[in-house]
């Protein structure tokens, strides 16, 4: 028996980064005090937030302009053919690991 296609209420409906592995849906981030959007595929943000709902994404970020968290709001897009010609798009290169001493002043 062939497999039944995802219907667009079961994409939809799916809460996590995990469940668009396939394409065509896109998390869109933007900052509503600079006005500034970035669009990712959810793949690329499972590596740094986990596989967590599409809303909890925006907490994990932070506007580079204004460095703020609280004005981070991000949506699942689902673009049409139309829109996705020049669409800017972020790509996840590579994972930068710092490495940050922790101290802890002590009298002897
Ligand atoms: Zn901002």
């Amino acid at each position: 028996m062939p497999e039944k296609p995802l219907s667009r209420y079961d994409v939809l409906g799916a809460p996590t980064l995990s469940s668009y592995p396939h394409g065509g849906y896109y998390v869109k981030i933007d900052c509503a005090h600079c006005r500034v959007k970035r669009i990712y595929e959810p793949v690329d943000l499972i590596p740094l937030c986990g596989d967590i709902p599409i809303r909890s994404v925006a907490r994990r970020f932070r506007c580079e302009l204004c460095t703020r968290k609280d004005y981070l709001a991000a949506e699942l897009l689902s673009p049409s053919a139309k829109e996705l010609v020049g669409m800017p798009l972020r790509k996840l290169v590579r994972i930068k690991l710092i490495r940050r001493p922790i101290w802890k002043d002590m009298k002897l």
